[in-house]
């Protein structure tokens, strides 16, 4: 088939030839094979078409542009048209990239304007400051809008004007292979205004750099990473564009007494060996300031856990708390005293095994083993 032979080939034309050359050389070229002058030459008239097809092509920049790039396989599926195959898909993600460039935009006016950018401010909070919030005060330097000319960039006064290169628009569109791209105009970097007599304090800006005490409201229950945006208060878009916003964002220090999953607090707690048999009672300071009672009954053992109904951290941005869940952790004394080693020794005397079946149960299968033996 006469579309494997090279476009330009048939047009007899370099790669590099411009669109009045490979025009006239294709009506040279239609004149000798139209086939009012080759009535039945079968030759002349598949040659006709073929450089017809090749004309319908390499006239049109785009179309030449993916035959340039990908040969005849940009017009092989759908036929003809084959290029805008490409278009509509990339065109998506171009949107969200050029959207992302310009720093993300807020509605969809002709006019784009730059948008701030958003900035980010660390703050760390002890535990207690996340169970109770904190109201606080930052203070960031940032951009914000120039005084003198109220964030316009124009010596006051003076106005600006709308751009010519672009019309107002804010964007040009460009021919980058074969798509049609749209882009921030270069001359009034997307605003759609020229300053001709820019603002002595800010140069045309719109936004001079200021130190900013800004009042952050944390609320309880916040967690490791949780964001705080407060909105419009990141960097002053330029020449009176929207602000970006300025997110703190939290990190928890490490507690001493408690470790934090969600809304769940653990603390490991240590009890005597005698707590443990008796039973009785151990206090724990909570973040809520209050001393929290944890009945510990007779017999418990190690490991065991004890939850506190509603003892844990605050729910964000929501009613009520999670638990707060107390692991016990039995200890062996290992400072005893003549007195307290004589009592644990009668004490020993009186013991049969029942008082700890585990220990009795295992050691009764340990006697089994090596009686089997
Ligand atoms: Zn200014
Ligand atoms: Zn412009």
């Amino acid at each position: 088939m006469s579309t494997t032979i090279d476009y330009y080939e048939l047009l007899e034309c370099e790669r590099t030839a411009d669109a009045g050359t490979i025009k006239s050389s294709y009506r040279k070229l239609a004149m000798k094979y139209h086939p009012d002058k080759n009535a039945g030459c079968k030759d002349s008239e598949s040659k006709f078409k073929a450089v017809s097809e090749a004309y319908d092509v390499l006239k049109d920049p785009q179309k030449r542009a993916a035959y340039d790039r990908y040969g005849h396989a940009a017009f092989q599926n759908g036929g003809g048209g084959g290029a805008q195959d490409f278009g509509g898909g990339f065109s998506d993600i171009f949107e969200s990239v050029f959207g992302e460039f310009m720093g993300g935009q807020r509605g969809g006016g002709r006019q784009q304007q730059r948008r701030g950018a958003d900035l980010r401010y660390d703050m760390e909070i002890g535990l207690e400051e996340a169970y109770h919030g904190k109201a606080t005060e930052i203070t960031v330097d940032v951009s914000a809008p120039c005084d003198t000319c109220d964030g316009s960039g124009a010596r006051p006064g003076t106005h600006a004007k709308t751009c010519a290169h672009c019309g107002g628009h804010g964007k040009v569109r460009a021919q980058q292979g074969f798509f049609v791209v749209e882009r921030a105009c270069a001359v009034c970097q997307g605003s759609g205004q020229v300053i001709a007599d820019p603002c002595p304090d800010c140069r045309g800006e719109g936004r001079v750099e200021k130190t900013k005490t800004l009042s952050v409201n944390v609320p309880p229950g916040v967690d490791e990473g949780t964001r705080v945006r407060l909105t419009g208060e990141g960097e002053a878009g330029p020449r009176g564009a929207p602000a970006g916003d300025l997110y703190i964002f939290l990190h928890v220090a490490r507690h001493p007494l408690f470790e934090r999953e969600g809304t769940t607090l653990f603390a490991r707690a240590p009890i005597s060996f005698t707590t443990a048999s008796l039973g009785g009672s151990i206090a724990i300071p909570g973040l809520d300031g209050h001393k929290h009672d944890i009945k510990i009954p007779a017999g418990i053992q190690s490991g065991k856990q004890i939850r506190q109904r509603g003892a844990g951290m605050p729910v964000l941005q929501g009613r009520g708390h999670g638990d707060l869940v107390i692991q016990i952790d039995v200890e062996t004394p290992t400072k005893l005293s003549l007195r307290q080693k004589e009592l644990l020794e009668m004490f020993r005397e009186t013991e049969t095994g029942d008082e700890c079946p585990a220990s009795q149960g295992f050691f009764a299968k340990l006697k089994g083993v090596f009686a089997g033996e």
